[in-house]
């Protein structure tokens, strides 16, 4: 392929996607608007087309915008506890930034961008990835979690381990965030909940000592688009 084929690729962005959720309340989850989402909106996107293209054509894939829906319980939940989520989550991603695979990306919600904590060769950047609804229900002493996590990916070579990076396949590694609220010693406290954990997993308030929260299952990932 030549050079001018792979930049007129690159170029080939953004996609229009059907965007969920209220970017401000967070508590809806609406799918219809004919709206772009806000990654497309905003200038992270321009990282795909500015990188200067080299000898030859090094993207065998094009960029895309992948969306994809993170679920998660926790159980056994102690009235006297008062437990919500925190608006965050943490994913394992491949990230063309700083080109590596399995890197850890920090997410809050409302954020139009993500921290990627890439390595210590790279150091912390921005990431092209956002979440675009987060809703919290609570219901017979479990409350759940939905996510709904957009973001860029782009094809790159990781150096480091000298292989591809992938765009999502499997479930990435998830990390959740939680936070409680003793009503006996009337103080606060958080905890979390991650795909690879020993399950059940009881979290005790380190006020009291009672079980503040229990996962017994693992978060799990879909991937919508
Ligand atoms: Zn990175
Ligand atoms: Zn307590």
């Amino acid at each position: 392929m030549s050079v001018s084929a792979c930049q007129e690729r690159k170029v080939r962005l953004p996609r229009r996607v059907r965007k969920r959720g209220d970017a401000v309340g967070g508590d809806t989850d609406e799918v219809g608007s004919e709206d772009f989402s806000g990654l497309c909106k905003s200038d992270l996107w321009r990282i795909l087309v500015d990188v200067p293209p080299g000898d030859g054509c090094p993207w065998d894939d094009p960029p895309m915008l992948q969306r994809i829906e993170i679920g998660a319980v926790l159980s056994g939940v102690a009235r006297l506890h008062n437990l919500h989520w925190e608006r965050s989550v943490e994913l394992s991603l491949d990230c063309f930034v700083c080109e590596r695979q399995g890197r850890t990306m920090l997410l809050e919600w409302g954020a139009e961008r993500a921290v990627c904590t890439a390595d210590k060769q790279h150091g912390r950047h921005y990431a092209a990835a956002r979440i675009a609804a987060l809703d919290s229900t609570i219901e017979d002493q479990r409350l759940s979690l939905r996510a709904v996590v957009d973001y860029w990916w782009a094809p790159f070579h990781d150096a480091k381990r000298d292989v591809r990076g992938l765009p999502l396949t499997e479930s990435p590694w998830v990390r959740l965030k939680f936070g409680y609220f003793c009503a006996q010693t009337e103080d606060s406290g958080n905890g979390s909940t991650q795909s690879n954990l020993v399950r059940p997993a009881r979290t005790s308030c380190r006020h009291c000592g009672e079980a503040a929260a229990t996962s017994t299952e693992a978060p799990t990932i879909r991937l919508l688009s």
